[in-house]
């Protein structure tokens, strides 16, 4: 009973307190099972001298649900053994709240997943009421369902219609939202006034029984065959095929075990939910977006690629050059966190139109209710709009978001580097140009560094810390916790064109352009993006992008690789953007037409001309499909070869975070873990001999294949 004490007071009222053995939350491992098993036992045997049953817990957390450490171990092979284990805590759940006597849940801190499910299971929730505390059942997320009683008591308490989001968004819920949906029954400003509540209530109700229990319950909305749902139902897995693609069977499961639980009794529902359950946390996609979204992610969090030796640094001043749209939106994440940022643009009016910039997003955040007037007051101050480089004086660290453009750059780093103080760090946040090049700018090359962000960064997570050749491990361990401060998630690479997830990105979007130029129909060629878990074609990203950007990108590298004496780069996609941009005049999206056409008022199509461009017979879909995902792994393995990536979570993380690699996956590396190093080296070399050397596997690639070894 280690895991959870069992305390009996002089009113017969048994407190179950959670408190793991050695772990900083409580989780559902092997020793919280047996304990629960233990304390369940007890109560059934004592249950005459016992007048209720009150859950809490011991940690600062009520509960932080499954233990992942275990699940992400589990193969196909393990699903009788998840089955019963999952059985096993819901029959001893069922037994508590079936039992006859009142059981409350007195929720002293964030309860999500696992936690949230016990909590479902007493008859009255009462909730400390703190801005930090969440409720709700993640799982989805991680490629999971609530397989603890969360699908079929949710469903049972609030409907399909209330319940179905919840479940399929993975949506954590504060106190307040929790109280309006009626998931929790009361709230308490300090862990003694929930205490005494959940006592009170326990008093007063001494018959209590679970609602859906007690005759005559109606679930709200009713079953699959209600009118209302019978006619919406038939039309949810299209919709929901439509936002998944078929990438995900977590929302599905989901889905069917919660239709399926209205049709049974309770036992039956819960049996079911089981069986998904076991089928999800045996299967691979929850095991790649474990691995990443949980374990690897965490592990950058944590600091995997910072250098341990320096004190961590907090930010208190910092200056921002160039106020236009990436400048702007780094100086709105930089004021979030309270950090002051100087605001330089070429002219005051310019830098007060970046800080115009924050003002809007505020407006948005207060009409919906997230902040008050006195908030966006405070929040503007940080932002301090300058003309003169002598006010950067004082700051610690100054980004600039200058054009792309290496004598601007030039230009406004010696200025910069002239007025700060010794100690201040310099920061370029350029997509493309070298590092190594644009500190030379600078005296101090071992304080600059590059901190590429992505647009909009209010939205964007990720940042990409980029190492030049001359940077200190100190500047990187203070870039690092300044990029951490602005809640954002950092990799670290080495200088490189490109970086990681420009070279990527660009490999994706000229892959699909050489479709285009191999006659395949540009409707396919999208189609065949989404379906293998990408969020945006290539045709469409690249009208985002626009195709003069490319071009800009091409003709630097290309004269920068001359310069070195090096080929100028090949790619079949080349003579299909020179003709877009040259023969049709088409820029892309901010021209108003590109691969798509643009109607003022309408939804954007397929330029009706494109697909009469090329000739050539439809390849197999699935080669399109791996053609597109291949790629990006296959430059991935290469980056991370040449000691540009130097850890698996970074390349996986910065792969989905900076530019969606298919979430499903795990990200880059993981795709090919997942599809089997050997058979992802096979297929590799396939590719290569139907579509061009770019896919031949690089040497890592095939030395891990020969070991069998995953990344
Ligand atoms: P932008 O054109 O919107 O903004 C550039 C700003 O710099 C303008 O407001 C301009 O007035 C200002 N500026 C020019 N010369 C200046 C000077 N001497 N002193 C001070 N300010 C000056 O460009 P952007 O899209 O914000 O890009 C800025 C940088 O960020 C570029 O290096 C770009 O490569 C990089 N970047 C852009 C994106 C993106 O998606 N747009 C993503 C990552 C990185």
């Amino acid at each position: 009973m280690n895991d959870i004490r069992l305390e009996k007071d002089s009113n017969q009222i048994v407190t179950l307190t959670f408190d793991a053995q050695g772990q900083s939350a409580n989780t559902m491992n092997t020793a919280f099972r047996d304990s629960l098993r233990a304390v369940t036992q007890k109560i059934v045997a004592d249950k005459a001298q016992i007048k209720g049953i009150l859950l809490t817990s011991a940690k600062s957390t009520f509960f932080a649900g499954g233990d992942l450490n275990e699940l992400v171990q589990v193969g196909t092979e393990d699903a009788d053994k998840i089955f019963a284990m999952v059985e096993g805590i819901k029959a001893d759940l069922r037994t508590l709240e079936s039992l006859g006597l009142p059981i409350v849940a007195a929720i002293n801190g964030t309860a999500l997943g696992g936690g949230w499910e016990i909590a479902l299971a007493c008859h009255h929730r009462l909730l400390l009421n703190d801005p930090k505390v969440r409720v709700g059942l993640p799982e989805v997320t991680l490629g999971l369902l609530p397989g603890g009683g969360g699908v079929v008591r949710t469903i049972r308490l609030l409907g399909l219609e209330k319940g179905m989001p919840l479940l399929m968004e993975g949506k954590q819920l504060t106190p307040e939202a929790a109280l309006k949906m009626g998931l929790v029954h009361g709230l308490a400003s300090s862990t003694d006034e929930l205490n005494a509540k959940a006592r009170q209530w326990i008093f007063e109700n001494p018959s209590s029984k679970q609602i859906f229990d007690q005759e005559g319950y109606k679930v709200p909305g009713g079953n699959a065959k209600t009118p209302k749902l019978a006619e919406m139902l038939p039309i949810v897995p299209a919709m929901l095929l439509d936002k998944t693609k078929g990438c995900y069977p977590a929302p599905e499961a989901i889905l069917e075990a919660a239709v399926e639980s209205l049709h049974v009794d309770i036992d039956t529902a819960l049996r079911i939910e089981s069986r998904y359950f076991a089928r999800l946390a045996t299967g691979q996609v929850a095991k790649n977006m474990i691995g990443s979204f949980w374990f690897q992610l965490n592990a950058i969090k944590a600091g995997e690629s910072r250098p341990r030796d320096f004190p961590r640094q907090k930010f208190q001043k910092i200056g921002v050059l160039g106020a236009g749209m990436m400048g702007a939106g780094i100086a709105y994440a930089a004021a979030k966190a309270g950090i002051d940022v100087y605001l330089k643009d070429v002219s005051i009016e310019a830098a007060e139109k970046g800080k115009q910039y924050s003002a809007k997003l505020l407006d948005g955040r207060l009409q919906k209710g997230q902040i008050t007037e006195a908030d966006k007051h405070a929040f503007l101050e940080h932002i301090i709009p300058i003309d003169s480089y002598e006010a950067l004086a004082n700051c610690e660290l100054v980004i600039e978001a200058v054009f792309e453009d290496r004598q601007v750059k030039k230009d406004v780093t010696e200025k910069t580097v002239a007025v700060l103080p010794r100690h201040a760090i310099m920061a370029s946040n350029t997509s493309t140009l070298p590092i190594t090049s644009l500190a030379k700018a600078s005296p101090y090359q071992n304080q600059f560094i590059g901190l590429h962000f992505f647009s909009p960064v209010d939205k964007m997570q990720l940042v990409e810390i980029i190492l030049g050749a001359e940077t200190s491990r100190e500047t990187l361990a203070r870039a690092f916790d300044f990029v951490r401060q602005i809640d954002k998630v950092p990799i670290v690479v080495n200088d490189s064109r490109g970086f990681y997830t420009s070279r990527v990105f660009g490999l994706y979007t000229q892959e699909g352009i050489a479709m285009l130029a191999e006659g395949q129909a540009p409707m396919a060629i999208e189609r065949a993006a989404l379906q293998a878990g990408m969020p945006v074609g290539p045709l469409a990203v690249s009208d985002e992008v626009s195709l003069s950007l490319f071009d800009l990108v091409r003709k630097a590298t290309e004269a920068d690789l001359v310069k070195q004496g090096k080929p100028a780069p090949q790619h079949p996609s080349f003579a299909v953007v020179d003709r877009m941009l040259h023969e049709f005049k088409r820029k892309g999206k901010a021209a108003g037409a590109g691969f798509y056409e643009y109607p003022k008022d309408g939804k954007k199509y397929i330029w009706p001309q494109l697909s009469s461009l090329y000739q050539g017979s439809p390849l197999p879909f699935q080669d399109l499909k791996d053609r597109l995902l291949f790629i990006q792994a296959l430059e991935t393995v290469r980056i991370y070869e040449e000691k540009v990536l130097m850890s698996v979570a970074d390349a996986n993380i910065g792969s989905i975070f900076g530019f969606g690699f298919a979430p499903w996956s795990g990200g880059t590396l993981q795709f090919i873990n997942s599809y089997g190093v050997r058979a992802f080296t096979m297929r590799a070399h396939e590719l290569a001999q139907r579509y061009g050397e770019r896919f031949t596997p690089p040497r890592l690639l095939i030395e891990k294949s020969e070991r069998n070894e995953k990344f």
